[in-house]
């Protein structure tokens, strides 16, 4: 047994106390019921069922740093539609996201000093201890962004342009408010993702 308030055992129980109460969920169908999917960031501020209004077997969610159009993240979005059947998609940013905070060039540098978690005092990042870092961040693309509603917009235009994502999908870019719960829409965004 681990410590009480280890997340593994916190983990379970609420695992067990869900179970518990599972009814007849058991017989959801595997395509998305409402047949649209979500890519936003996993941001722990965000829950995608509860400011989309989601239940269990509704939609597709994909979750990455900063809810980019990442090449995985389009795979995701292939599979949603051609195997699963979904026609709608949304690509949900947010005010305040980290991925605002640094860069691919500072994270890297971190990284290839030290993997402990880093620190931030409001303007730039240090490692609380150094060295057994790795070089191996230089070579990853983080996806990292500095406007925000432009991020947005560019991911909507990279999913719109895919050779692999049909035109009659519209995709709608918008950005959820953290001090508010609100989404806003990215009128740009959702020029760029028009379904033709
Ligand atoms: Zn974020």
């Amino acid at each position: 047994m681990t410590a009480p308030g280890h997340p593994y055992d916190e983990v379970i129980a609420a695992n067990a106390a869900y179970a518990a109460e599972f009814g007849d969920k058991g017989k959801l169908a595997l395509p998305p019921a409402r047949g649209f999917a979500i890519l936003t960031c996993m941001d722990a501020r965000l829950d995608p069922a509860k400011y989309a209004g989601l239940a269990e077997g509704d939609a597709h969610v994909i979750r990455n740093a900063g809810g980019r159009a990442s090449d995985d993240a389009i795979r995701s979005l292939v599979i949603s539609h051609k195997l699963l059947g979904t026609r709608e998609w949304f690509v949900i940013h947010h005010s305040d996201c980290g991925m605002e905070l640094f860069t691919g060039e500072v994270i890297g540098e971190l990284l290839e000093d030290n993997l402990d978690t880093a620190e931030f005092d409001g303007k730039a990042w240090h490692n609380p201890h150094h060295g057994g870092g790795s070089v191996a961040g230089r070579y990853v693309h983080w996806h990292t962004f500095s406007d925000n509603a432009r991020s947005v917009v560019e991911d909507v235009r990279r999913i719109r342009n895919h050779p692999l994502v049909p035109k009659t999908i519209p995709i709608y870019g918008f950005i959820y408010d953290v001090r508010t719960g609100r989404l806003d829409e990215v009128a740009e965004a959702n020029a760029a993702g028009k379904a033709a």
